[in-house]
């Protein structure tokens, strides 16, 4: 059932709250046991706040289950980022958009597993890797993989809430079979987001279907006083989509049937070409994310949050014990190579530059925009890897996984990932990219295009 309906159907009295949060939390801890979706399910919070839904039902989302990406914010509820650093660290306050969510009658069923704080596009960099819904062997993608694994496999209403840094909300979306949006940068509010990377990160939405998304949307949107990055501005309310365009270079990708597919379901479209996003997005985007990771990562030291080891020698002995024992091994490849982008002497040559370079590859979308409506791309190049050949591949390979979905992340562009039907058992997605602030357009065509058998 769509969201819509059991709303209302809540709405009119026909549907039990409780029974519908039971059911889901019987749901979680089954599917969680084969797929490892969930690193907590907060089921004391669910019933709680659907014990008081069920006396009083009030709000636009009331009786809704949303499960929530680790890395944000729920008080009192482990929240740890995917990172065995974080272990048991309860938040004392909630993120910003898990304040609206409740304060609309949302119940929150749990925290869904990820890369350690979102390093990864297979959800392979944790201590609980979740499974893809098509196959045990096979990966979700990353970093939101235990959002999109439960969100295809949950037969109740539901929403599940994640974060992209560089692609983590499209890519699981793709590789499961669910329909996504993140947003434009600084729409949804990040207070109480556990960062990645500040300039980078964004929260979004993913449901089963696309028609699904923008009553959530409508929640969790807004300016918030606690974050200063986010916009006064709303987002457009036109919805019409004149003109559309495929991105050239994106479609150059080594599977044909993945091309194919894609193509096969679109029409009346023009070709146009990103050749500074081809060339420059992926070492941009990581050296910015990384530079910017490094640093958020410096307060995690045994000392304020979560994971400790008893106090031994000096402090610069024990914050090393500390970080050697608790980051996975990505986290510390990345606290490297940001600390040495960021170094003085390196500075200018990196991360400097890199921001130069971000914002020739704004302009090239841009003036792709003053033409289009909605650019085109597959959202992955690759159907989903099974953990064996995952294994193998190098952190260059790894990192070159991203090459569709860090440019319009990098412009902080809005983006959707839409299902688009099915390749052997794997499900394959398309992504559309708007203009800032044009997430109607996107949402209005992804339902035209969508197709989910
Ligand atoms: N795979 C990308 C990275 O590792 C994107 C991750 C994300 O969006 N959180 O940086």
């Amino acid at each position: 059932m769509i969201i819509q309906h059991y709303l209302k159907d809540v709405k009119k009295g026909n549907i039990s709250i409780k029974k519908t949060v039971k059911s889901i939390l019987r749901e979680a801890k089954t599917l969680n046991r084969k797929y490892n979706c969930f690193n907590v399910i907060s089921e004391d919070l669910a019933l709680e706040l659907s014990e008081a839904q069920e006396r009083n039902s009030k709000g636009r989302l009331a009786g809704l289950p949303i499960s929530i990406k680790d890395c944000i914010c729920v008080k009192n509820v482990e929240s740890r980022a995917g990172s065995l650093i974080l272990k048991d660290y309860k938040p004392p306050f909630n993120a910003t958009i898990i304040q609206k969510l409740i304060d609309e009658g949302a119940i929150i069923i749990g925290k869904t597993s990820q890369d350690e704080f979102g390093f990864g596009g297979f959800s392979t960099n944790t201590d609980n890797i979740p499974k893809n819904p098509f196959d045990l062997d096979t990966s979700c993608g990353g970093s939101s993989g235990g959002s999109a694994c439960f969100t295809q496999l949950t037969k109740n209403p539901h929403a599940s809430i994640s974060e992209s840094t560089g692609g983590s909300i499209a890519n699981p979306s793709s590789f499961c079979g669910v329909a996504s949006l993140t947003p434009t940068y600084g729409l949804v509010s990040r207070y109480g987001l556990i960062d990645y990377a500040n300039s980078l990160d964004k929260i979004g939405v993913m449901t089963k279907t696309t028609q699904e998304i923008n009553p959530i949307l409508d929640i969790i949107a807004g300016k918030d006083e606690k974050d200063s990055t986010s916009l006064s501005i709303k987002r457009n309310s036109d919805n019409k989509v004149k003109k559309i365009a495929i991105i050239k270079e994106a479609f150059e990708i080594e599977n044909k049937e993945i091309k194919d597919l894609i193509l096969s379901n679109i029409k009346d479209y023009d070709v146009i070409s990103l050749p500074l996003n081809k060339k420059y997005s992926i070492p941009t985007y990581y050296i910015i994310a990384m530079s910017e990771a490094s640093t958020n990562l410096a307060k995690y030291c045994g000392l304020r949050y979560g994971a400790t080891l008893p106090l031994k020698g000096n402090f610069d002995t024990f914050f090393s014990k500390v970080r050697s024992e608790y980051f996975q091994k990505e986290s510390k490849r990345r606290i490297i190579l940001g600390t040495f982008a960021r170094m003085s002497g390196f500075r200018d040559a990196y991360y400097l530059k890199a921001m130069k370079v971000r914002t020739l590859l704004i302009n090239e979308y841009k003036k792709a925009f003053k033409k289009y409506d909605i650019l085109i791309s597959p959202t992955m190049p690759i159907l989903p890897p099974k953990f064996s050949e995952i294994n193998k591949l190098t952190p260059l390979q790894n990192y070159q996984m991203d090459a569709l979905t860090v440019g319009p992340n990098l412009a902080g562009l809005p983006h959707t990932s839409v299902p688009t039907g099915f390749i052997g058992k794997f499900p394959v997605g398309t992504m559309l990219i708007s203009n800032h602030l044009d997430e109607e357009k996107l949402l209005n065509f992804g339902e035209q295009i969508e197709n989910r058998d």
